[in-house]
């Protein structure tokens, strides 16, 4: 032994010799073994955690909760929605293990949100507005005309929207549906509609359907264009795949989860478009207000003036909502929905009663006004402070660590990180103001994470002490940086069974820590798929058919643009046909080189002509109820023997494919 390897190790000893020794907390419950879906047990560390943001906030603050129960009607204990093949769509029952204190698995605070969620019914909110809460992700709402309900967001699935109208009607009474309100643009606020009114209902009645301005153009583009990804990782966001449980899903902070059942849209018949607009439907006066880029890109919100009532929609709700939702979509403007809140303010300030479109109402003017307030002031907190630390030269990882809210709004619990969070919302504003570089040149162009988990494992000197070494920072509690480290070791070797495992038992406990119901699910669901393997099959987008047929042509033309596999095609020119046989159209697209110049395609006249032997359909031929359908068909001219199959570089929308990988390469 060298002299000086003598002396460091003399000293080393010497030096943990003097030292306190820090104490690593003990927890009895550390050594349960996993549950049947090899969720591992929580940790010491993470037992202790847990228990000290139990000690950091008024958990056992009631208002929420007597909020959450008031003007309870009826309420179905077992509450079970199944489609009509009998598949469970919904199961509230599912959740009822959430009750009475915390165990060490949860973070408390989210507890506490899961159990306030966790209460469901139908609700009075006042005179002549009830709402039905727990039938789905969102709130389903029924003001009442003169000749019967006007609907306000009919959930996500037609299946709930069903259940719900028909749990209502049980108790105030057969009346039928005079007007329909989409509040936005997202699909758990109109993906149920045809739950509560067949199309051929709303045209023989005439019944209005109101909605934010671009409604049918943001609703279906979102859903279309980007809708196989979105939806691969909606099912991290919301743990869809996760057994509920101590250990596993306890819902998303913003309510339970998404309902997965059949979705479908109807046109709206009036569109508001500026800020204050008035209407009267079915004898209710209305007073809205347009709030596009707020939390959805078409939104409204509104008031009801004879009832001192007033509707956030989701532009206010009892969490910190997203700036970037983890399931992917364009950033928000917080600046802009910070001042749609203060605009409400000053419009609807008088307000008595607030009621959104999810969670639970408050009652009383002063109580109102704090919520706003708050929540006005949280959005523009964040954006204002994430930029000066931006302006300080600090990049979105070091922001999001130092950011933290004042303390008058960090305690108050509708500004608590339930669904989005002050970490990723942070980063969310540096993102929309400068974009995915943060400037180091170091990130400009890393190698990619297969090549680089490899140079990583090398590094450390190979798999076996990589994984020493992140075993005993996990030992201390140090789950973040154990993901880091092993996430490069598994996207090296994905069969290393050992680096999966450690990956796993990692993402349990940072998922037990979590305060939002999406970051929980996004731990857990990654823990899930590294023991269990992803899905078998992707997205199809032929459970949106509804959507599709109501997507605007030049949108429905978009989400074919993105499909074409352009590699395949490279030097082929080619000439498509596509005959909306709903529309009585046919468009001609030229697929030249690949620039594909567009499937902004030109009218053509005699299609029959150039439809090929083997026509493809675009989205469903099948139409259930014998709607209209935007049925297309694609045929192939031109240079015929030398090109590639049609279907080969342009798949049908409806062609499911296998599901990607996220946890490993
Ligand atoms: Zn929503």
């Amino acid at each position: 032994m060298q002299w000086w390897v003598c002396v460091t190790i003399i000293l080393a000893l010497a030096l943990s010799g003097c030292g306190k020794r820090e104490e690593a907390p003990t927890f009895a419950g550390a050594n349960l073994p996993p549950d049947v879906a090899g969720n591992t047990a929580p940790s010491a560390q993470t037992a202790a955690l847990n228990a000290s943001v139990a000690d950091s906030l008024p958990l056992a603050d009631q208002q929420d909760f007597d909020d959450a129960q008031r003007g309870l009607i009826a309420s179905d204990a077992e509450l079970r929605v199944a489609s009509a093949e009998g598949t469970p769509i919904w199961d509230m029952g599912a959740y009822g293990f959430i009750e009475g204190d915390p165990p060490p698995s949860v973070n408390p605070s989210l507890w506490r949100q899961a159990r306030l969620n966790n209460i469901h019914g139908l609700f009075e909110v006042t005179k002549g507005v009830y709402q039905l809460r727990g039938y789905d992700l969102a709130n389903m709402s029924l003001i009442e005309g003169e000749t019967g309900w006007i609907v306000v967001d009919p959930l996500t699935a037609e299946e709930t929207a069903r259940a719900a109208i028909s749990f209502a009607r049980e108790h105030l009474g057969d009346k039928p549906v005079s007007a329909v309100i989409f509040t936005h643009s997202h699909i758990d606020h109109f993906g149920g509609v045809l739950g509560i009114l067949t199309p051929e209902e709303a045209e023989a009645r005439q019944v209005p359907i109101i909605a934010p301005e671009l409604f049918i153009d943001e609703a279906t583009s979102e859903n279309i264009i980007a809708g196989v990804t979105m939806s691969r990782r909606a099912l991290y966001m919301f743990g869809l795949r996760l057994p509920r449980g101590e250990r596993g899903h306890v819902g998303s902070g913003l309510g339970k989860g998404p309902a997965h059942g059949t979705f479908g849209i109807l046109q709206p018949t009036e569109t508001i478009s500026k800020t204050t607009t008035e209407l009267t439907i079915d004898g209710v006066q209305f007073v809205f207000q347009n709030a596009p880029g707020s939390e959805a890109p078409a939104e409204l919100t509104f008031y009801l003036p004879d009832l001192k009532t007033f509707c956030g929609a989701e532009v206010v709700s009892h969490n910190m909502h997203n700036l970037y939702t983890l399931r992917g979509a364009k950033v928000r403007d917080a600046i802009k929905w910070s001042g749609y809140i203060d605009e409400a303010l000053a419009r609807f300030g008088d307000a008595e009663v607030y009621f959104g479109s999810h969670h639970w109402p408050i009652w009383g003017n002063e109580r109102i006004i704090d919520f706003l307030e708050k929540q006005r002031d949280m959005y523009k907190y964040i954006n204002d402070q994430a930029l000066r630390l931006a302006l300080h030269g600090y990049t979105p990882r070091e922001i999001a660590e130092h950011l933290e809210l004042p303390e008058s709004l960090r305690t108050s619990f509708p500004n608590r990180g339930y669904y989005g969070t002050l970490k990723h919302n942070a980063k969310a504003v540096y993102q929309r103001y400068f974009g995915w570089y943060d400037g180091n040149p170091a990130n400009l162009d890393p190698l990619p994470p297969t090549e680089a988990g490899a140079k990583y494992v090398e590094l450390a000197g190979g798999a076996a002490n990589l994984l020493q070494s992140a075993q005993a920072a996990y030992d201390k509690g140090e789950y973040r940086w154990v993901a880091e480290v092993v996430n490069h070791l598994v996207f090296a070797d994905p069969d290393n069974q050992e680096a999966r495992d450690l990956l796993a038992r990692a993402y349990d406990q940072l998922g037990y820590q979590a305060e939002s119901g999406p970051w929980r699910d996004v731990y857990l669901t990654g823990a899930f798929e590294l023991r269990h393997g992803g899905p078998d099959e992707g997205i199809n987008l032929a459970s949106a058919i509804d959507m599709l047929k109501h997507a605007p042509l030049e949108r429905f033309l978009d989400a074919m643009a993105v499909r074409l596999n352009a590699p395949k095609a490279e030097g082929k020119e080619m000439i498509v046909n596509l005959i909306f046989t709903d529309l009585d159209v046919t468009l001609r697209a030229r697929a030249q080189e690949l620039r594909l110049t567009s499937l902004r395609a030109r009218p053509t006249p005699g299609r029959e002509r150039d439809v090929e032997d083997h026509p493809r359909h675009l989205s469903s031929n099948g139409d259930r109820q014998g709607r209209h359908q935007r049925h297309a068909v694609y045929g192939r001219l031109g240079n015929r023997r030398k090109s590639p199959g049609l279907g080969e570089i342009l798949p049908p929308l409806r062609q499911t494919g296998r599901a990607f990988n996220i946890v490993v390469p």
